[in-house]
């Protein structure tokens, strides 16, 4: 299934971890009321009003008010062209003027500026659509508000104009459901119903919210941990939300947190694709119905974006990515496992998998500089900080069992990091390779660390996960689309083809619009699953199948050790 990380909710994720705490400062942050008032008349997928309450901003004539997104990695806003979004305060309306800032990587703000200064309390409001979706909507982070029976489900950055000043503020957020039907419910990230909480802009932004017909299951010991959906799933969603409920336990209590929340959010893709994003205090998830998920399926998901909650190195997302999303993949298989909710044969199957998605990665000999410069343009290379990072910290984690005589793992250095991030202390790439260095020699680290930064393939030590498993080396072919999905105008189009891939072989050429995609979610993970995707030449659509693998590499994996116990402790 195709995973997305999101650097920016996971960011946040640990930024507003004291949320909940009472403001320091002896000036309380300034009032921010938010009312979400949810309506679908008959037959139609209905809409948001949003009416938003700033406490005397104060602003000079042509100062931002709100901003949002045009469209964010992709993925299309509710924009609010020409005049859907209107202000007014104590002297009546309050004209805007639209600009846009300066494009980012990631997307181009549109912004809000007040044409005079503003006088006494700012109302802001505006009517928020829910995207409309098809079984052609390419899949992607889960950022866009969406309709789904009878009610709403998405992140803010998709619908919420927020304050463009960061704050904090002293957030008030209510539901109106009057327009609902009686037992129709508003959730957002931080609780459900009315939520008061001292937070940033970004969170606003950065976080879900869901309203209407939804059904929900809380953890069975407190209400740390929530799923909530609008369509009843395919699966067992009792079995995935226990699931789900222990993971979260077991791993917040191993990280020694015990006072945060978190809620799971799940929807349904009217396209094939399955993918979750995580922001703050909470994911969302989206799968297809037709795939049949089943709570396999999903919780490996599940428990890598769940994962993302607590470690976290400071620094760029191409300096950090490999710590982010190999921690994630590391502690939720090894957290699962802990708690007996991996069986040893499922640890084994899915550490392997980790490791075939590194070997089998077309970027696992780039620098980890070149893989990040094709993140955004490549969803293959998105997956180079996983399986990479992945197999760093099992190397890492060899290392220091080894040098400590089993005494002290990677998990002293994780948890060391996660202290220092709670207490706001540096927490960046030179304090991981100061702790390792304490652990195994400051060369020896700075060496592995190279290592893995250069592109030069990781090899999986012996003792990693001895003397349960044991490492055997094989031959394998790296996963090869043999071609780069380009944007062209609003069609998708292959270029940088390979001229010896399996594409080429299969007829695919330079320029060709790409109608429906190879899903590549599905044969990245097995060396023989063939792919099938539908392009158009000269206005003529064919269609393709083809094995997307390229020449042999050397790759690692591991087996059952003879004669080793049928329990093991990692
Ligand atoms: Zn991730």
């Amino acid at each position: 299934m195709k995973r997305l990380s999101v650097m920016i909710g996971a960011a946040l994720a640990c930024a507003c971890s004291g949320l909940a705490a009472p403001a320091m400062a002896a000036e309380a942050p300034p009032a921010l009321n938010v009312v979400l008032k949810p309506h679908v008349p008959a037959g139609t997928a209905g809409y948001i009003d949003v009416t938003m309450s700033f406490q005397t901003p104060s602003l000079q004539a042509g100062a931002p008010l709100v901003r949002l997104p045009l469209q964010l990695v992709g993925i299309p806003t509710a924009r609010y062209d020409g005049d859907a979004l209107t202000a007014r305060d104590d002297q009546g309306p309050l004209a805007l003027e639209i600009s846009e800032e300066k494009p980012q990587p990631e997307g181009v703000y549109r912004r809000w500026s007040v044409k005079r200064p503003t006088k006494g309390d700012v109302v802001v409001s505006f009517r928020a659509p829910p995207r409309v979706v098809t079984a052609s909507t390419n899949n992607g982070p889960l950022f866009d508000l969406r309709a789904e029976n009878g009610g709403f489900e998405g992140a803010g950055v998709g619908f919420l104009a927020t304050p463009a000043a960061e704050g904090p503020y002293s957030v008030d957020l209510k539901w109106d459901m009057s327009d609902m039907p009686a037992g129709s419910r508003g959730v957002w990230s931080l609780g459900e119903g009315e939520v008061k909480a001292v937070v940033p802009s970004q969170v606003l932004s950065f976080s879900y919210y869901a309203a209407g017909p939804l059904k929900s299951q809380s953890s069975a010991t407190d209400s740390r941990l929530n799923v909530y959906w609008l369509s009843e799933p395919p699966f067992d969603a009792k079995a995935f939300s226990t699931w789900v409920s222990k993971f979260y336990n077991y791993t917040s209590t191993f990280f020694g947190d015990t006072k945060s929340s978190y809620r799971v959010f799940m929807r349904q893709n009217p396209y094939a694709g399955t993918g979750g994003t995580a922001l703050a205090h909470s994911f969302m998830f989206g799968y297809y119905p037709p795939a049949k998920p089943t709570v396999e399926d999903l919780r490996d998901l599940v428990a890598h974006e769940m994962a993302h909650t607590w470690p976290m190195l400071e620094g760029s997302h191409g300096e950090t990515a490999w710590y982010s999303e190999g921690t994630a993949e590391y502690y939720s298989l090894l957290m699962a496992y802990r708690a007996g909710l991996l069986t040893l044969d499922e640890y084994l199957a899915s550490i392997n998998q980790r490791a075939d998605g590194y070997y089998a990665s077309p970027s696992r000999n780039m620098t980890t500089a070149d893989a990040a410069k094709l993140f955004w343009k490549d969803p293959v290379m998105q997956k180079d900080p996983y399986g990479r990072g992945f197999l760093y910290l099992v190397q890492t984690n060899a290392a220091i069992l080894a040098k400590s005589g089993g005494k002290r793992s990677l998990d002293d250095v994780v948890l060391e990091i996660y202290r220092r991030t709670e207490k706001q202390e540096p927490h960046g790439v030179a304090e991981w390779l100061q702790l390792v260095g304490k652990e195994i020699g400051p060369a020896e680290a700075q060496a592995a660390f190279d290592t893995m930064k250069s592109g030069k393939t990781l090899v999986i030590p012996d003792n990693a996960f001895a003397p349960c498993f044991k490492v055997v080396s094989e031959q394998r072919h790296a996963f090869e689309l043999g071609y780069v999905r380009s944007n062209s105008g609003s069609d998708a189009v292959v270029t940088d083809l390979k001229p010896d891939s399996a594409a080429a072989r299969a007829g695919v050429k330079n320029g060709d619009k790409i109608l429906k995609a190879p899903d590549a979610s599905k044969a990245w993970k097995s060396e023989k699953t063939e792919v099938t995707g539908v392009f158009e030449r000269d206005g003529k659509s064919y269609t393709v199948t083809y094995l997307p693998r390229g020449g042999a590499v050397e790759a690692y994996h591991w087996e059952r050790a003879k004669g080793a116990a049928p329990t093991c402790k990692f």
